[in-house]
């Protein structure tokens, strides 16, 4: 195999996606920065099972933040990655998902350009596609949406003031919730009062991909009195609209441990006639 780290330079920063959690969903230039890195900077949301892909002999430095933590300064962690690039090390900035997605990678690397440090971005799978994958939901269906919005349910000021919800609620059919456990009844009550469906469908689907994954569904009237109720915990994806009426019938991690599957949940009845182009 060719060896896809082969130019991660000594005193250069790699912001590299780890994916929603699941070791499988690395990237071969993720896997490759593992076995190439000098140390690895890596977050929260990035398990032990994909840091054991990297030499046991290579340090690790946790920069982790989650929300309402304690947790290292955004601006202490990018001094660290300039530092340890200054030092010569080839670093690995480990970061879940996707690292422009959410994530802070854009943040990072712009310090990193204003440092003069080299980098560069090895995209990984985002939590709101390949963790909503694993729940059998698809982002988009050609009977149920043609656009997709995906929204931060915690801006920087810790509340969802900087999103135009009525244009949300009006303009896509499929939204996509990061971080949005905490304002999840004030967001619902803004979508129903722009117009949604109290009854419209919502997943959250909790750790995505690993092994301890969950699905609760419910609908935008109940998404916060059911979230309470069962104690559900980030970190976790919330997928609202008709796309999770799918899950009925492509939830295919129920159906390998035998929970029943029901074919076509959206009652299509429709023959495979046209392919769009
Ligand atoms: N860059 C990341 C997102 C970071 S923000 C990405 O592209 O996926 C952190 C948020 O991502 C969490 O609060 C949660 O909403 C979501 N998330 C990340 N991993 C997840 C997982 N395994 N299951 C569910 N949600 C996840």
């Amino acid at each position: 195999m060719s060896d896809f780290a082969a130019d991660f330079a000594p005193g250069s920063v790699w912001l590299v996606g780890a994916g929603p959690g699941h070791a499988g969903l690395l990237t071969l230039q993720a896997h490759a920065a593992l076995q190439a890195a000098d140390v690895i900077v890596y977050d929260a949301l990035v398990g032990e099972d994909i840091l054991a892909l990297a030499p046991e002999e290579t340090p690790r430095e946790y920069a982790g933040k989650r929300g309402g933590k304690p947790s290292p300064k955004q601006a202490d962690i990018t001094l660290r990655l300039i530092q340890l690039a200054r030092q010569g090390k080839r670093v690995l900035r480990l970061k879940g998902g996707d690292p422009f997605v959410f994530g802070r990678g854009g943040e990072e690397a712009l310090a990193l350009v204003q440092a003069g440090v080299p980098f560069r971005i090895c995209p990984g799978i985002t939590a709101g596609i390949g963790g909503l994958a694993f729940a059998g939901i698809p982002l988009t269906h050609r009977d149920t949406n043609h656009a997709v919005t995906m929204i931060t349910g915690h801006d920087a000021t810790g509340n969802v003031t900087g999103v135009d919800w009525n244009a949300v609620a009006r303009g896509s059919p499929a939204l996509v919730l990061y971080m949005a456990i905490k304002h999840i009844g004030a967001i619902a009550e803004k979508l129903i009062a722009a117009g949604r469906p109290a009854d419209e469908p919502v997943a959250v689907v909790t750790n995505a991909s690993l092994p301890e994954m969950s699905v609760l569904e419910t609908t935008l009237a109940a998404a916060a009195a059911d979230i309470e109720n069962h104690k559900v915990q980030p970190p976790a994806i919330v997928a609202i609209g008709e796309i999770v009426r799918l899950r009925a019938g492509l939830d295919w991690l129920g159906a390998a441990e035998g929970r029943k599957l029901q074919s076509d949940p959206l009652d299509l009845g429709r023959g495979d006639s046209e392919q769009a182009g």
